[in-house]
């Protein structure tokens, strides 16, 4: 395991994941009822944006930075509120030292009877977790392969519920894993509401990846997509995607306003723009797939 989230926290591919996972949370708390956030793939829960790792890409200045620096609809300022909300809360007003992972965005979002569960299989940065969430009496922190607590840890108790999974995409075949426990995950859950990250380097294995998920004849599936260039580099991050199941009804016209305001501020180079394709067999909150 190599892969560290330090060199990329806050990078343009971050910003997207966790705006969307702030709206599916705040989408959630408007029941009463409790639920748990699941998030498999959890890094060390909090960047400190100085340190070695950081500095060393920079790429954090290319996501949130440009967002916190742009000129922003009142709309698209009002959908990114609830996340931006957890990154200002952990800087000074004048800098951004800091970034939030997941589960921090996570932990601050969530009610009094909400649960979180973390997991984290690099022993450093399950440490970490541990440490940022030590004696939290609402936050699990575990250390198991992260397919095998879609098995575990499915259906939680409280029957209502959001699974991130956000591999770090260092192996072959990650793209088949998600799919597996993707599967396995609405066999245990059908009514969670899961996120499946997915970087976008060229098309075609994207493509291939969205067949498969359409494939699966789920009622509610929802691909959302932003590339800051044209994805035809196989060793660049030229993008990244999250298919969304079971999202809110409301997240696919939020997602409409929100993305092309995002592709524009974060774009890096020609051919950078966003997808929203909907992969279920129901309409999306009656936006059509759009590019
Ligand atoms: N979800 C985090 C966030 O948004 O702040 C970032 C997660 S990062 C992209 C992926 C994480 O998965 C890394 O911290 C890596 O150590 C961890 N990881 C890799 N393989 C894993 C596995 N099989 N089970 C659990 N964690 C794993």
């Amino acid at each position: 395991m190599n892969y560290r989230h330090a060199y990329h926290a806050g990078n343009f591919a971050d910003v997207v994941k966790h705006a969307t996972l702030a709206l599916v949370i705040e989408h959630m708390k408007l029941k009463p009822a409790p639920f748990r956030i699941i998030d498999t793939h959890a890094g060390i829960g909090v960047y400190d944006l100085a340190s070695i790792e950081a500095q060393k890409t920079g790429e954090w200045r290319e996501g949130i930075g440009r967002v916190l620096d742009a000129k922003l609809s009142p709309e698209v300022e009002q959908l990114l509120a609830p996340y931006l909300s957890v990154v200002r809360q952990l800087n000074p007003a004048d800098a951004v030292i800091r970034y939030p992972g997941s589960p921090l965005i996570a932990r601050e979002l969530m009610r009094a009877d909400d649960r979180l569960v973390v997991n984290e299989l690099h022993p450093e940065d399950h440490k970490a977790l541990n440490r940022l969430f030590a004696h939290d009496p609402q936050v699990k922190v575990m250390s198991l392969d992260a397919w095998t607590a879609v098995k575990a840890l499915l259906p939680p108790p409280e029957r209502r519920g959001v699974v991130l999974i956000d591999p770090a995409f260092e192996q072959p075949g990650e793209l088949d894993r998600l799919i597996t426990a993707l599967k396995e995950g609405v066999r245990r859950f059908a009514g969670g509401t899961y996120l499946l990250w997915y970087p976008i380097k060229e098309q075609r294995p994207v493509t291939a990846f969205r067949k498969k998920v359409a494939e699966l004849g789920l009622p509610k599936a929802t691909a959302y997509e932003l590339t800051i260039r044209d994805p035809e580099d196989e060793t660049r991050l030229n993008g990244a995607g999250l298919i969304v199941i079971n999202g809110p009804f409301t997240l696919a016209a939020k997602m409409k306003a929100l993305l092309p305001e995002l592709a524009r501020v974060l774009q890096q180079a020609k051919g950078g723009g966003f997808r929203i394709e909907n992969l279920g067999n129901e309409d999306p909150g009656g936006v059509k797939s759009v590019e």
